[in-house]
């Protein structure tokens, strides 16, 4: 799951960034609003946190333009504790929630979660099966053959990845936009190392490589 946050007061955008990373995600972090549209409207992020008042352009004009553009990302306004824009008036522009400052931190990752595990129960289950691996993104919890297997954060990420596109082809680079943040300059062959250490933990039949194209998750 990758987020993005658009934030201008930068301390607590890269505490929330260092919460969230910390929880799983990957997270990029911007701190205007016309890079922050720029960004989400690249279409690579699961749900965008977005401050209201911001340079370059404010939140409820992002948010809208977003929406007008068709992007359906998941939006968690976070307004201003004087009152000067209304829950109302964030709601009208398209955001899915709204969150007033300040606000605890413990309270924004129970909000990014419940809108996540929304967006995830809105088309599908959060429950994926493929052959003996069961997959419960929401819990972020992996069974194969009922025995619950530990993964780290980052291997759970790219796994999720894998099996939300289970029986298709998913490239290197799809899995590294979407589990590794935008400040990452290592190696893209990162990917093949998470990938190797969940054959070993998940069995080498579960993740078939795909010559010059990527890797696809199928049972058997
Ligand atoms: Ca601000």
């Amino acid at each position: 799951m990758r987020l993005l946050i658009v934030e201008d007061e930068k301390r607590l955008a890269l505490s929330l960034a260092k919460g969230l990373t910390a929880e799983g995600y990957a997270v990029d972090v911007v701190h205007d609003g016309l890079e922050g549209l720029h960004r989400a409207g690249e279409g690579v992020y699961d749900l965008v946190i977005l401050d209201i008042m911001l340079p370059g352009m404010n939140g409820y004009r992002v948010c809208a333009a977003l929406r007008a553009a068709g992007h359906d990302v998941p939006i968690l306004m976070l307004t201003a504790k004087d009152g000067e824009y209304d829950e109302a008036e964030g709601l009208d522009t398209g955001a899915d929630d709204y969150l007033t400052k300040p606000f605890s931190y413990v309270v924004l990752v129970a909000r990014v979660k419940a809108l996540l595990r929304r967006r995830g129960t809105a088309g599908a289950s959060p429950v994926r099966v493929v052959g003996d691996l069961k997959v419960d993104t929401a819990a972020r919890r992996v069974f194969l053959t009922e025995r619950e297997i530990t993964l780290t954060a980052k291997e759970f990420s790219v796994l999720e990845q894998l099996v939300v596109r289970a029986g298709e082809v998913v490239s290197k680079s799809d899995i590294l936009e979407h589990v590794w943040d935008f400040a990452y300059e290592g190696d893209p062959n990162i990917v093949e190392v998470y990938v190797s250490t969940l054959r070993r933990k998940l069995g080498a039949h579960l993740i078939k490589t795909v010559r010059g194209a990527g890797y696809r998750l199928e049972a058997g």
